[in-house]
């Protein structure tokens, strides 16, 4: 199914003036060079999940860029989603995943054999849902056509030696890919297809991340029963254990000895997973109804109040165990606020410890980083200010778009033919975009 209820891009000269003239006129300049291609995005959902959010700004800003992209979502019965997160689990290094589920995922891979639309010539296939659909490219097509595989899971490893396996299967179809892109180097598996490592970004004029008025974080403040005169401390987050909310508060309680202060808890409550009940529940006797602790559980579309309440914080804290990027951390430095971190998965790619916010492991290291900052607020705002500059050079949309384009454009105009090898490239690790790709093996 195309997805044809798409949002209008905002003005590419709003996107110009944020990012800059230079990045913006190569950005410009790449997407000329591309143009005459027609691409296609293929997901598994229309709505919920990290990559429908990249999807929705990411494909009206190609179309406004004069690339034309389409959108289609894979249809699919309600087992292959209960054994696609299964999946989902199993590469992230958890088991549980059975031979009988394979076949659960070929069914719907053949209901929706027809998805690659015949005239778009790159085609990207989001995450491990979609991907077997490559089987049903005639030889033909396989070479007419560029197909990449983003991989937005933190890919444990996978077991790929036993023939028939999952591991095994999902190896081998990825190989057929003529490029795959991971968000991180840890996530990187080294099987025998180019690979490019391209971060996440947000959309800087996304309801979660425009500038708002004044007046409307004041009023999303007095909804919520939060003082705007005492500091504020928030964290936004599932209710899940790898986000440590509980342990957030255990921090907050002990800054809150030695300074007033006030705890802000973001998370959901439309969350299809049971375990987030009991750790809400968790949350709340931790809290024990301190007037200073504001659990808040909103809807998934709160997208402007949790914008609202991150830009009246002083301090955004985002205390996980476990983590894949942590688009929290970049919505907070964005706005121009020092983060206080778990030091796991995607953060340290965020921060620089001491730089634009402070990398922790345990609760005391937390409470002791939040006081600092609360007690030296100038040297909080130098912080914020650096966070939002280096979220802005490496991790916008439109920097997110010109890495993508970059790797379409080594794809298509044939600068990468080697079957067995490994490409690398990172915006923060090369100087020269591009110019420093290494080969790994
Ligand atoms: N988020 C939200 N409502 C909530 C909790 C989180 O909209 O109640 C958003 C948050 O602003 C961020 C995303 O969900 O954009 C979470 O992404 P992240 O990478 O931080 O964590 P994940 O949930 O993917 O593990």
């Amino acid at each position: 199914m195309i997805v044809t209820d798409l949002p209008s891009c905002p003005s590419l000269k709003e996107y110009r003036r944020i990012v800059g003239d230079e990045q913006f006129s190569a950005l410009e300049e790449l997407a000329d060079r591309l143009s005459g291609n027609k691409l296609q995005e293929i997901n598994s959902t229309r709505y919920g999940g990290g990559v429908a959010e990249i999807l929705i700004s990411y494909v009206p800003f190609l179309n406004a860029l004069g690339l034309e992209t389409v959108w289609s979502v894979m249809e699919a019965e309600p087992a292959f989603f209960d054994v696609t997160k299964t999946l989902h689990n199993f590469l992230q290094g958890r088991d549980g995943f059975s031979q009988s589920m394979i076949e659960t995922y070929w069914e719907a891979q053949r209901q929706n054999e027809g998805l690659i639309e015949d005239d778009c010539n790159v085609v990207t296939i989001h995450d491990p849902q979609p991907l077997g659909l490559i089987e049903f490219l005639t030889t033909r097509e396989l070479e007419q056509k560029r197909l990449l595989w983003r991989c937005h899971v933190q890919l444990e490893t996978v077991p790929t030696e036993t023939v028939g396996s999952i591991g095994n299967i999902l190896r081998r179809l990825v190989e057929k890919y003529h490029a795959s892109i991971f968000s991180s180097f840890q996530y990187l598996p080294l099987w025998n297809v180019p690979s490019f490592i391209i971060p996440p970004f947000i959309d800087p004029l996304s309801e979660k991340n425009r500038d708002l008025p004044r007046s409307e974080i004041d009023a999303v403040l007095a909804k919520y029963g939060i003082d705007p005169a005492m500091p504020i401390v928030t964290q936004v987050s599932r209710y899940d254990v790898f986000k440590d909310p509980v342990g957030v508060i255990q921090a907050f309680k002990k800054v809150r000895q030695k300074v007033p202060c006030q705890l802000v808890l973001v998370g959901g409550r439309a969350c299809d997973d049971p375990e987030c009940y009991i750790v809400l529940r968790e949350v709340r006797e931790t809290a024990e109804d301190d007037p200073d602790i504001h659990v808040l559980d909103l809807p998934p579309d709160s997208h402007r109040e949790i914008n609202a309440l991150q830009r009246a914080s002083d301090v955004i804290v985002q205390k996980s165990i476990k983590e894949g990027f942590g688009l929290t951390v970049t919505e907070g430095l964005w706005k121009g606020k020092p983060v206080v971190a778990g030091n796991v998965g995607g953060i340290p790619l965020q921060i620089r410890d001491g730089w634009n916010g402070y990398l922790v492991s345990t609760i005391q290291e937390t409470a002791d980083r939040i006081l600092h900052l609360l007690r030296h607020p100038e040297k909080a705002a130098e912080m914020g200010a650096r966070g939002k500059d280096f979220v802005r050079e490496y991790y916008l949309l439109p920097r997110g778009v010109q890495d993508h384009l970059t790797v379409i454009d080594q794809i298509v105009n044939g600068r990468i033919t080697a079957r067995d090898s490994v490409i690398c490239y990172h915006p923060q690790v090369v100087t020269t975009r591009m110019a420093g790709c290494a080969a790994w093996y």
